[in-house]
């Protein structure tokens, strides 16, 4: 590929020529010199060994053009005159390049560098791009990517259009000879934008003709030949000797393509012809070759290897190591079509190994590490570039905002730490609560089913006792009315038949009467239990000791009957119906009288507080109850003795049972056999007192 971009100190060395016209040969450049030497203008001493080195190089005088350069780059650091240092500098390594020391080359560009790089000028990216291209044209594709990448950086920090859209160029070329063609187009792409944009006529020339030849080897012959006439009309309007030269040889490529030889070889020639008036090696070297081919593929084969050689010849004396590539692949066809073997697969071989040197996978990967690095760079001074601006006017705005989004962002933390606990909380309570509901709502439903089930045996009580109750009195008190017959006929017979019978009859008829008072007693007594009512009870606060009294009156025949003492203090009031509570002391009383065989039986009636109760007693010294019976004797017709002995129908203590209960009390007895019973019953103390 030809770099056709022009050396910035064209003006200069023009500028250079018009103050020193007279100094037209090396003798008066001379002259010139050592005047400036006695005057001791070392600027101009400098100037005019440049301009004696370049008359040197003109005339391939390359080891004179050393010795000036080593007489004038001391001067030129000595006055920091860095861009003659540069100029200087630059052309030393094209003389030791011209020489095939590359390594001489090499060491003066980096030197350049070295002494260059505090400066971060242009020069110092001049002197980049001169060493990468150095590195490419021996090859050493990874290198000149690099520094051409070093390069790049500097100018587009100083925004040097020129120079940004020279070094893309030279990056695609590099690309393009590793045959890495979407990538060279990619970076001639770049610059042929950046150059329209800047309006760079020469430059948009160079890339049309650049992205014509990669099409061209990528075989899109139409687009090839699109950019290619493009690059050629451009080329002759501007009259760009070298430019034109390449954009020829690429048509004739692409005619080469279309195997249309004649025609093409009609562009190469015109091609070679531009080249050697140019003095372009680089491009003579690649247009010998491909005249070559197309010679081979003609089948004119002699004339064909004359051209190789000469391409040959250049591209080994001048280390045109891409050149060779393609030239031994190219000489080894035309052995080939000779039927040389040995010679044809000798450079094959060269063309591999030069191949694998240029393009191998060491060599791409470092081409990418030196492309991120690249990249990284640009975006680290893109960032900083951003942050300076910020940060000068707007870095209180900045830490103002900071400080409320870090607050904002702390509380909004804070508030769903506080939420997601209490989240958390919330969940545990409502579970619990979930389950005390549950267990409530079971609960509840027990309760339900029992106060029903209560409910529902309540009623049934209440049925059976109203039944009982009703079939009591109907049972005692019907019963009662034949009983009456029965004992009125009973006593009409003894009194109308007493001792008109035998004795036995008598007997039988006493009998008769007997049994039938008893049976009469016992309704009477099963007809009081049953009429026992509560519902229309009179209940109030009741005086026990009126009660007693009352209760005394009644039993007064049978307490002076038995001789018995009844004793009695102060008794407390309580919330009963007094008929009830004369009916409970009436019964004990009368048991304590009946259930004694003392000659003075005595009865004691008390009473204490306790437990919100007021508890009476009544305490006899009667015959006593073994401890066995002291609970039976509560229920309905329980008897500890014979009739014979004490009379009675075993209902009392039922009676007094049930009254005590209905008030919310209790009743029991203490006794020993022998030794009398204490009756206990117990009263609810009535509220507000
Ligand atoms: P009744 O006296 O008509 O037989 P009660 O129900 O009044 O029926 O008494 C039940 C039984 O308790 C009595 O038969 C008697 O054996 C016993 N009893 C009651 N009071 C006393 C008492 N004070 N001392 C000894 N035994 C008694």
């Amino acid at each position: 590929m030809l770099s056709i971009f022009k050396k910035p100190n064209i003006i200069f060395l023009f500028l250079i020529a018009v103050q020193y016209s007279t100094a037209s040969n090396l003798d008066s450049l001379t002259q010139l010199l050592q005047h400036e030497q006695q005057q001791s203008n070392q600027q101009k001493e400098v100037e005019l060994l440049i301009e004696i080195s370049q008359f040197h190089l003109k005339k391939n005088e390359f080891e004179t053009a050393l010795t000036v350069f080593e007489k004038a780059l001391p001067k030129a650091k000595k006055i920091q005159n860095w861009e003659n240092y540069r100029v200087l500098s630059v052309d030393k390594a094209k003389a030791y390049l011209s020489l095939n020391q590359f390594t001489k080359a090499i060491e003066t560009l980096t030197k350049l560098i070295e002494d260059l790089k505090p400066l971060q000028d242009n020069n110092l990216a001049t002197a980049y791009s001169e060493l990468a291209e150095t590195y490419r044209r021996i090859g050493n594709n990874e290198l000149a990517y690099e520094f051409h990448l070093s390069g790049l950086h500097i100018y587009e920090e100083k925004k040097d259009s020129v120079n940004i859209g020279r070094t893309l160029y030279n990056i695609g070329s590099i690309f393009f000879y590793q045959d890495n063609y979407e990538m060279a187009l990619e970076y001639y792409q770049k610059t042929l934008d950046l150059c329209t944009r800047a309006k760079l006529e020469r430059h948009i020339f160079s890339c049309l003709s650049a992205i014509g030849g990669t099409y061209n080897r990528i075989h899109q012959t139409e687009k090839s030949i699109e950019y290619n006439l493009r690059a050629y009309e451009l080329g002759k309007q501007l009259d760009v000797k070298s430019g034109l030269a390449y954009a020829a040889m690429n048509l004739g490529a692409n005619y080469a393509a279309m195997e249309q030889m004649d025609k093409a070889l009609l562009y190469y020639e015109e091609a070679l012809a531009l080249n050697r008036e140019t003095n372009d090696a680089w491009g003579e070297c690649g247009t010998l070759r491909v005249i070559g081919e197309a010679l081979i593929n003609k089948g004119e084969l002699d004339k064909s290897i004359e051209y190789l050689t000469a391409a040959l010849e250049i591209g080994e004396k001048m280390g045109f190591r891409p050149r060779l590539i393609e030239l031994h692949r190219t000489i080894a066809l035309y052995y080939e079509k000779k039927g040389d073997y040995k010679l044809t697969s000798e450079h094959l071989e060269k063309y591999a190994n030069l191949k694998d040197s240029l393009a191998n996978e060491a060599s791409l990967q470092k081409m990418s590490d030196s492309k991120t690095r690249f990249e990284i760079l640009q975006k680290e001074k893109e960032l900083a570039l951003k942050d300076a601006e910020f940060y000068t006017q707007q870095r209180t705005f900045l830490l103002l905002g900071i400080g409320i989004l870090s607050i904002i962002l702390w509380l909004l933390y804070k508030q769903n730490q506080l939420k997601a606990k209490n989240n958390l909380i919330l969940e545990e309570k409502n579970r619990q609560i979930k389950k005390q509901n549950e267990e409530l709502a079971q609960a509840y439903s027990q309760q339900k089913e029992t106060t029903q089930k209560i409910k529902e045996q309540n009623k049934q009580l209440e049925q059976s006792n109203i039944e009982l109750k009703r079939f009591a009195y109907i049972a005692s008190h019907d019963l009662k009315e034949p009983l009456r017959s029965i004992g009125s006929y009973a006593n009409l017979l003894q009194r109308r038949y007493n001792n008109k019978l035998d004795s036995d009859a008598d007997e039988f008829l006493n009998y008769i009467t007997a049994s039938t008072k008893r049976l009469y007693d016992l309704l009477n007594d099963v007809l009081h239990y049953s009429k026992l009512d509560f519902d229309h009870a009179d209940i109030d606060l009741t005086d026990a000791k009126e009660a007693l009294e009352i209760a005394n009156e009644n039993l007064k025949n049978k307490i002076i009957g038995k001789n018995a003492k009844i004793s009695f203090g102060e008794l407390p009031k309580v919330t009963a119906d007094k008929l009830h509570l004369v009916q409970l002391f009436q019964n004990l009383i009368d048991n304590s009288i009946k259930y004694s065989e003392s000659s003075k039986p005595s009865v004691e009636i008390g009473s204490s507080k306790k437990d919100g109760f007021y508890e009476f007693s009544v305490k006899d010294n009667g015959i006593g109850i073994e401890p066995p019976y002291q609970q039976k004797i509560f229920e309905m017709f329980k008897r500890l003795h014979n009739r014979d002995k004490y009379d009675g129908n075993g209902i009392g203590l039922a009676i007094c049972k049930k009254i005590v209960q209905q008030y919310g009390g209790d009743i029991w007895v203490e006794s020993m056999a022998g030794e009398g019973s204490t009756f206990y019953f117990t009263f609810p103390v009535p509220e507000n007192s």
